[in-house]
């Protein structure tokens, strides 16, 4: 990989390193020390329009590129992620702070993405119709809507980047990235070795930036596209903002936004698997997931067990820098960010919810600046506390105990959030029961975090999702392009004199 500054961090616009004009800068930090590690471009609107200018240019030329030879270019894109999987995972974590064996596996989720998009030949064909009368055959175009772009969040800087750009890119549209600001490295190095593999100058960029790039991009009418995943309420205001697009094309939009995922735990259900589920959903990547578990739904007389065995689980869990071997959990992103999770957890406790873990006041030795918190546990949540209701996204899990299994749906179908829900149970007609009735986009049946494989869309209901297709996956091929279908004769079949009649088939 080509050495890109880590300390200066720029925008990639037309196939180099664009320094920034902007005279707007932000820091970015080392979450697990507190130290500043380097500055991170925000672009002005004339920096963003330069992008769109580039990606645009690069537009018609790719289009036409045929799909195989697009394909070519992102196997060897591929074979460069896997040579740099370390690489790349290592910039995680020094920018996002999660474990490193989890940024690895980000990476890996990614680069199945990539995997997917390969197929492209095979994904763009569509169906044909032999002489739908009239000697008229009757076939459909997957044209590509010309200049995309993707704004991504925070907690996944590999990942979700590549749930949109290999798509965008396959299909044959140029893409802009517009990473996170609080991590934006990882995508400097997805935009080198895209280079490397061979993809022409101004298919793919990467513009550094905040509100600014976002709403340039928005308003841009050369940009056909906009896929965003963060939070709720960006994601909401990116969905308004995009459908008031006025012309011949508006915006196509898909928002993917926040989330509060719950875990059933049914009396049936085997405890240890349940408790070493909700451990790894809940504390992983220190809570700071779209399909983190942040709820336990303890049904009947599960509850006394299921806390009694989380308790010494969450008191014990291995909270360090995440480049240690042994590391379970890193620290949350930012300073800012803890103070929020401390809020909510102090919320929590003046509601009348029971804090049994408090992983408020947490030091790890030799790192008292990084922005560190042990895992935290609450039992005795109700549906109307702050902490149920919002997105806390942090290493801080609500148990909340009900009744019965109606209770537990009725429960999870109140909740604004419908990203990923789970059910441990061993009971098959509850669990069909449960996954016909969820409103919830994504989900597990023993399975703690069913984020689907790349070959099956990602995406969530009710307010964590605004738009009408997925992530990658078959909904991915067709967000990213436009349907056509051509109907064709030849003179020989014509038959003479003018028709006013609605066309039938002959
Ligand atoms: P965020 O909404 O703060 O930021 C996401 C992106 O929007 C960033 O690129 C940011 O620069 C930009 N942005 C921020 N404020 C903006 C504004 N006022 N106007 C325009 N753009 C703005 O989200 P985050 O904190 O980076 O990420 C965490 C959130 O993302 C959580 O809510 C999490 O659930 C969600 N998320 C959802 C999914 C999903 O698939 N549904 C996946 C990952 C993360």
């Amino acid at each position: 990989m080509n050495k890109l500054s880590t300390t200066d961090i720029q925008h990639y616009i037309n196939g180099r390193v664009v320094a920034s004009t902007s005279g707007r800068q932000q820091d970015v930090f080392n979450p697990a020390t507190g130290a500043v590690t380097g500055r991170v471009a925000l672009a002005s609107e004339q920096e963003v329009q330069a992008a769109v200018a580039a990606a645009q240019a690069a537009a018609p030329a790719w289009a036409e590129t045929a799909p195989l030879k697009r394909a070519r270019i992102l196997f060897k894109f591929k074979d460069l992620l896997d040579k740099h999987h370390d690489d790349l995972a290592a910039a995680i974590t020094r920018e996002h702070g999660k474990v490193f064996s989890d940024a690895r596996g980000e990476v890996t989720r990614g680069i199945e993405v990539v995997e997917f998009a390969c197929g492209i030949p095979q994904l763009m064909k569509t169906q044909f119709t032999d002489n739908i009368g009239g000697g008229i055959d009757n076939w459909q175009l997957r044209q590509p809507l010309g200049v995309t772009a993707g704004i991504t969040p925070f907690n996944f800087p590999f990942m979700v980047p590549m749930w949109m750009a290999p798509m965008a890119i396959a299909t044959g549209n140029t893409f802009i990235l517009k990473p996170s600001e609080r991590d934006p490295s990882p995508s400097l190095m997805v935009a080198d070795l895209f280079k490397q593999a061979g993809l022409p100058d101004g298919v793919f960029n990467v513009v550094q930036g905040d509100k600014v790039a976002v709403d340039t991009l928005l308003h841009h009418p050369d940009v056909k596209a906009v896929s965003f995943v963060g939070s709720t309420p960006i994601a909401e205001y990116i969905y308004t903002e995009g459908a008031k697009r006025k012309g011949a094309y508006p915006l196509r939009v898909q928002a993917l936004g926040g989330a509060k995922n719950h875990l059933v735990v049914m009396p049936d259900a085997d405890l240890d698997q349940a408790v070493d589920a909700l451990i790894g959903a809940a504390y992983g990547s220190a809570g700071e997931r779209c399909m983190a578990i942040s709820v336990a739904v303890a049904v009947g007389s599960v509850a006394d067990k299921l806390i009694e065995a989380l308790i010494p689980r969450v008191k014990s869990l291995v909270v360090k820098n995440g480049m240690e071997a042994d590391a379970e959990m890193g620290p949350v992103v930012s300073a800012p960010h803890k103070a929020k999770i401390e809020g909510y957890i102090e919320q929590g406790v003046q509601a009348g919810a029971k804090l049994l873990v408090d992983g408020r006041s947490f030091t790890v030795p030799g790192h008292e600046q990084g922005y560190f918190l042990g895992g935290s546990l609450f039992d005795q949540v109700t549906p109307d506390m702050t902490i149920y209701k919002e997105e806390i996204f942090g290493p801080v899990l609500c148990v909340v105990r009900v009744p019965d299994f109606a209770a537990a749906v009725e429960l999870i179908n109140n909740h604004e959030y419908g990203n990923g829900v789970s059910l441990f149970t061993s009971d098959g007609h509850t669990a069909r029961e449960f996954s016909r009735r969820i409103e919830v986009g994504m989900v597990g049946i023993n399975v703690p975090i069913p984020v689907p494989m790349a070959w099956h869309s990602f995406g969530g209901w009710k307010r964590s999702l605004f738009g009408d297709t997925h992530a990658y996956g078959e909904e991915g091929i067709r967000f990213y392009t436009r349907y056509k279908s051509v109907m064709q004769r030849w003179p020989d079949s014509i038959v003479k004199g003018a028709e006013f009649t609605m066309p039938v088939a002959k």
